[in-house]
């Protein structure tokens, strides 16, 4: 089959993989000039298997607090929740079989993108040891790892916490992992290419048309300025990419394709609203900040060791390789230019409640990113109900989601795309799709 993947984040680079590993042409077009330059950018980097699910905001009532977002959600919920916990239990599969495949694709294609084990989510108070006790259900059955701490215990998996924060205790996702995304994205590119993907950047989508072929129009939109991106070629001394792989004319093209999958994150809005498709998708955006983790030969476990999630702030906290990452804010609508004091402050704050002093204050990287997220928190992923266009959108509904659904959903998506084989090791993702909505 011919396919066509719009967006080249982390959705959009691993089903080109998982496309061409069964033998199909496939094409990446992306608007920006490399992979994982939107919403896949600066994250996180956590990949725990139904940490969102479970500890997330939005699956929280007790601690939502009345935000805009989190009463939507709940009205959204509380209207339409049947099957939810079907869809729940099948998204936790996913979840499982995603993280196998990540293991499994890091062992096959070698690939080193400074992962670091585990993943702990603190507890401030006794009412919150309540509250993700009731996530913990859910967890364990779906055969998710996940094992109570007490404070001491918290201090033993991770050394470097504050012995003076106020601790309540800890749930420890021992097949969690904090890593930096952004480098898996590119080591996938680099695998997908090798299987013969073409990417196509600085190519922008302007629209679809169902149909058997599907077709598509694009058009090469260099940035005026090379220079206009700095900070996001610039992460961490990262030289720019090399950009497109291929020469591209001036103005919009058309071309026809057996599949297009749609994987284009917070920028898929403007591609299905011609189609008329009622998705529930909304958009998000949070913050992260990143910085080099300070090295004292006296105090070597400064800093902490993997990722951990702080349940109340809802805030994350990764070791990316010598550096330390914090993550949260999440709010409604689009990123903007505009980096909120409020929120640099809760990102300090929380740094300075578990592991103080253990940032450099100097070349501190900020960041803030936007991704799709459906009414009800889960996943878009299969057939769009309109011919030849597929879908693989708002993974990251609660944040903490896009990476760990990554390769699970691509893997389950490309064996929908071409028809499911009766082998099939990919979960039922049935409830997941566009039909929930209609
Ligand atoms: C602060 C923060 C922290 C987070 N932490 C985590 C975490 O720890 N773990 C986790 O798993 N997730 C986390 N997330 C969520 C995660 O970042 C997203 O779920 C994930 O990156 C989304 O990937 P994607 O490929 O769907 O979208 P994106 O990475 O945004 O990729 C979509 C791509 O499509 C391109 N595109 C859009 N429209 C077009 C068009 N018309 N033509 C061509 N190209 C187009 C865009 O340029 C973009 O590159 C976090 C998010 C935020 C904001």
């Amino acid at each position: 089959m011919r396919i066509a993947i719009i967006g080249a984040g982390i959705a959009g680079v691993t089903t080109a993989y998982e496309c061409a590993a069964d033998g199909h042409q496939v094409i990446v077009f992306e608007r920006c000039g490399s992979v994982a330059a939107e919403g896949s950018f600066a994250n996180a980097g956590i990949t725990a298997p139904g940490l969102s699910l479970a500890w997330g905001r939005a699956t929280m009532p007790g601690l939502s607090g009345g935000s805009k977002l989190a009463w939507g959600w709940r009205r959204w919920r509380a209207g339409r929740s049947k099957d939810l916990a079907g869809r729940q239990e099948r998204l936790l599969a996913l979840g499982l079989f995603s993280h196998a495949r990540l293991q499994e694709l890091r062992r096959k294609l070698q690939m080193d993108y400074e992962r670091a084990e585990g993943v702990l989510v603190l507890l401030r108070s006794e009412r919150e040891q309540q509250a993700a006790l009731a996530g913990l259900g859910l967890l364990e059955r779906a055969g998710v790892s996940a094992q109570v701490l007490s404070p001491e215990q918290c201090l033993s998996v991770e050394p470097g916490l504050n012995p003076d924060a106020r601790l309540h205790g800890g749930v420890h996702l021992s097949q969690g992992e904090a890593g930096n995304c952004r480098q898996f994205s590119h080591l996938m590119r680099i695998a997908a290419q090798r299987l013969g993907v073409q990417f196509r950047f600085h190519t922008t989508v302007r629209g679809l048309t169902p149909g058997t072929p599907a077709r598509l129009t694009h058009e090469y939109t260099p940035p005026p300025d090379s220079l206009a991106e700095p900070s996001r070629l610039s992460e961490a001394g990262e030289t720019p990419d090399a950009g497109d792989t291929r020469p591209a004319s001036i103005g919009r093209t058309e071309d026809s394709f057996d599949a297009i999958i749609i994987c284009a994150g917070a920028g898929a809005a403007h591609l299905l609203r011609p189609l008329k498709l009622k998705t529930a998708l909304s958009t998000v955006h949070g913050y992260s900040i990143t910085a080099p983790l300070r090295q004292l030969e006296a105090f070597p476990d400064l800093g902490p060791r993997a990722g951990l999630f702080d349940l109340r702030q809802q805030v994350s906290i990764s070791r990316i390789g010598q550096r330390i990452r914090l993550a949260g804010g999440i709010e409604p609508g689009l990123a903007s230019e505009r980096f909120k004091d409020s929120t640099l402050a809760l990102l300090h704050q929380v740094l300075d409640d578990w592991f103080p002093g253990a940032m450099l204050n100097t070349q501190v990287q900020r960041w803030q990113g936007s991704h799709a997220i459906a009414a009800d928190g889960l996943p878009l992923l299969g057939a769009s109900g309109r011919d030849g266009i597929w879908l693989n959108l708002a993974q990251g509904s609660a944040t903490l989601l896009g990476w760990p659904l990554a390769c699970g959903a691509a893997r389950a998506l490309a064996e929908q795309v071409a028809g499911r084989k009766p082998d099939s090791a990919a979960p039922d993702t049935t409830g997941l799709d566009i039909s929930r909505f209609t």
